[in-house]
């Protein structure tokens, strides 16, 4: 067969982007190193029956129409409003910290002074990020963000980054604004949901074409060679496209040396019991070396009577590990700007996704970065 594309990598970027090219009339062939489909939004049963996410909690949101109308030919929705709380010394508040949080944290009166600050200075209903809430100068707001910093983000973002926030990049903590509304979910899209029959059964769908082929347990670095402009497939000359989707430091085999990432270890339990937690995720913002614990029946919908839940302990990426978090700072872009570079030698070569584009996407920005490349490149 002859392919006019070769995917590295079956997430969304690929899927979308084979899916994609093969309506247009394109033969893909997607090369994958893992034993699955779907990538990191990869879900499975567990032994006790339970549907989890074995890369971490994944919920889809987007304002995005497009990527919505796309995904939505591949499955059904089940609505959920993904709801998380902190756990600060015991009481539980809604993250993003919003009014109800304040009424939590400082007791009604007060909560209502700073809310008449808040509104004054930033206009009711909009989202402040905690750095700029930082940077108010009237004594209350004062207080507020000093109590928001400390008991939200100071502690979590030095266990998730292994720095302070005002040492990361600000738009990672500006994910999770300062909400001056009584909104509890944690997400604002206008579309947000669960596929119905999950993840894996989504990509299935998706990749269910006879112009796409699916090679799983296949690093596409034994098959494909970058060597002086020229590009090879199983030893001969390739004519076609390459979309590449891993890490763009490990392509050209750390020539310039590692790209930062951070990763993950998860902890999964199963308890026999309906349910374990008030809500979806619990954040632990002040205790605790894991990040946050996710009880995944919350976010699935799946009635059963044990429950499955999964504790995230963050750490720096090595050698071993898979890289699910690119670190974006101004050494590490110009490290990737250098195998950009590099990558740019080779007029076949298309990068896509979190780890090809290191950037910090959401599933949603991951497939609008696929549809964009494919447009460029029909
Ligand atoms: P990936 O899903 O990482 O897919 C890349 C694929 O390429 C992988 O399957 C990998 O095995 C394969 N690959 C790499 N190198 C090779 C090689 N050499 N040969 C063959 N195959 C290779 N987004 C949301 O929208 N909502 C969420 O709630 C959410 N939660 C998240 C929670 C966690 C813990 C993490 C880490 C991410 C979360 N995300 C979430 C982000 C989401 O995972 C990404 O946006 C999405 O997975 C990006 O898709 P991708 O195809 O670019 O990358
Ligand atoms: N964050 C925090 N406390 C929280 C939630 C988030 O400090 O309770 C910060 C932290 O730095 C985190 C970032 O905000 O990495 C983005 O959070 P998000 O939930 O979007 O991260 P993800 O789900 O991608 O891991």
């Amino acid at each position: 067969m002859q392919y006019d594309w070769i995917i590295v990598g079956a997430g969304m970027t690929g899927a979308v982007a084979a899916r994609t090219l093969a309506e247009a009339g394109k033969n893909v062939l997607i090369l994958e190193k893992r034993e699955h489909i779907a990538g990191n939004a990869y879900d499975e049963l567990d032994d006790a029956g339970v549907l989890i996410h074995r890369y971490g909690p994944h919920i889809f949101h987007t304002n995005d129409e497009e990527v919505w109308q796309f995904l939505s030919r591949f499955t059904e929705w089940r609505t959920y409003r993904h709801k998380v709380l902190a756990e600060i010394d015991g009481e539980y508040m809604p993250v993003p910290f919003n009014l109800n949080s304040m009424v939590i944290a400082f007791g009604f009166r007060k909560a209502e002074q700073m809310k008449k600050a808040l509104f004054e200075k930033y206009g009711e209903g909009n989202d402040v990020s905690i750095t700029e809430l930082r940077s108010a100068e009237e004594p209350l707001l004062c207080e507020l963000a000093e109590f928001v910093y400390e008991n939200v983000f100071k502690y979590y973002t030095v266990k998730q980054w292994g720095v302070k926030p005002e040492d990361i990049d600000p738009a990672v903590t500006a994910r999770v604004p300062v909400r001056l509304s009584k909104v509890n979910g944690y997400f604002t899209d206008k579309y947000q949901g669960m596929p119905a029959d999950g993840y894996t059964a989504m990509f299935a769908s998706m990749l269910d074409h006879p112009a796409i082929t699916v090679r799983l347990n296949t690093d596409a670095r034994d098959l494909l060679t970058f060597s002086e402009g020229k590009l090879l497939f199983e030893g001969a000359p390739f004519g076609g496209k390459v979309l590449y989707t891993g890490p763009l430091d490990e392509l050209f085999g750390y020539a310039f040396g590692r790209l930062p990432y951070r990763s993950l270890d998860f902890k999964f339990e199963t308890l026999k019991k309906e349910y374990a937690q008030l809500c979806g995720t619990v954040n632990y913002t002040v205790s605790e070396d894991y990040t946050r614990i996710t009880e995944f029946k919350h976010l699935t919908g799946q009635k059963c009577p044990v429950t499955t839940i999964m504790k995230e302990y963050s750490k720096s990426c090595g050698e071993e590990d898979i890289p699910y978090y690119p670190v974006a700072n101004e050494g590490s872009l110009a490290l990737y700007a250098r195998y950009l570079a590099e990558a740019e030698k080779y007029p076949a070569l298309v990068l896509g996704g979190r780890l090809g584009e290191f950037r910090y996407y959401n599933m949603d920005a991951a497939a609008a970065s696929a549809l964009r490349l494919c447009r460029k490149h029909l």
